[in-house]
């Protein structure tokens, strides 16, 4: 399958690099290729360069947003949720007709400063501005509500523990939970919680989670429903 990977922080290298270790073909998206490939210094979550993570994934492409998408089946928005909605609505419209487009971000709003507040929250979700910016396209909102090396490495955390998926269309929610499935994630580890307006929902787990980041000093934790 050809990916197309908006994003190249933490949670779009995690896709990525997990997508081409599976045998697809990945293409990241981002603002400016050529001043991505040259920044010299770790970025502000001490992510290596991307030229040191690209000498490790060499299979992995790099290219403009629109470029990206237009090359790909499915689309991944691993972009920062501020800029979600702009990115995508640039997108030609061709580039995303059909596709589906699996959203991770989460709109945080760090402009008051520390802990970030929800922007969309309550009665709208990022998810929903997505599927709205794009009605051609199918999102599915998924995987939002852990840590990047948990979303691609779900075993490494010990129990069982659960994946959200939100969307309208069943088709694309079903090949996204076959994603899932191939990134290590069981069956019944995988919520369907609806259609997308239940991104509201996950992405309201944020407040909790980031406290909870706090609390236990490190990211190595995840949600679990019990029935
Ligand atoms: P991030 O810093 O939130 O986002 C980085 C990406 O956003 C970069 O590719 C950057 O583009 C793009 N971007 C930033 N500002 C932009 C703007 N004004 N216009 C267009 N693009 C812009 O990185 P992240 O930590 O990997 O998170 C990605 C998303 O996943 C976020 O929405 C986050 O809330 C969500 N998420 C993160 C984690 C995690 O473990 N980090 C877990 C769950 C969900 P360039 O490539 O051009 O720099």
């Amino acid at each position: 399958m050809k990916y197309a990977v908006m994003g190249t922080a933490t949670v779009g290298r995690a896709i990525a690099g997990r997508l081409d270790g599976l045998g697809h073909e990945v293409t990241m998206g981002t603002r400016d290729p050529g001043a991505t490939r040259s920044r010299a210094t770790p970025d502000a979550y001490g992510n290596p360069p991307w030229s040191a993570w690209s000498a490790a994934h060499p299979g992995v492409a790099l290219a403009t947003f629109a470029e990206a998408a237009g090359a790909a089946e499915v689309l991944v928005n691993a972009t920062s949720g501020t800029a979600s909605v702009a990115v995508f609505s640039e997108l030609p419209a061709s580039t995303v007709e059909g596709k589906t487009v699996i959203d991770i971000a989460n709109p945080l709003d760090f402009s008051r400063g520390m802990p970030p507040t929800l922007d969309p929250v309550d009665t709208d979700s990022l998810g929903e501005q997505l599927q709205r910016a794009m009605p051609a396209a199918r999102v599915v909102k998924t995987l939002n509500t852990m840590s990047a090396h948990l979303m691609v490495a779900p075993t490494t955390l010990a129990g069982d523990h659960t994946v959200f998926v939100s969307g309208d269309d069943a088709a694309a929610k079903g090949a996204v939970t076959a994603l899932l499935v191939e990134f290590g994630w069981s069956a019944a580890s995988i919520v369907d919680v609806g259609d997308i307006t239940t991104a509201r929902g996950t992405e309201m787990l944020l407040p909790l989670w980031l406290r909870l980041w706090g609390a236990f000093g490190n990211a190595d934790f995840n949600f679990h429903i019990q029935r």
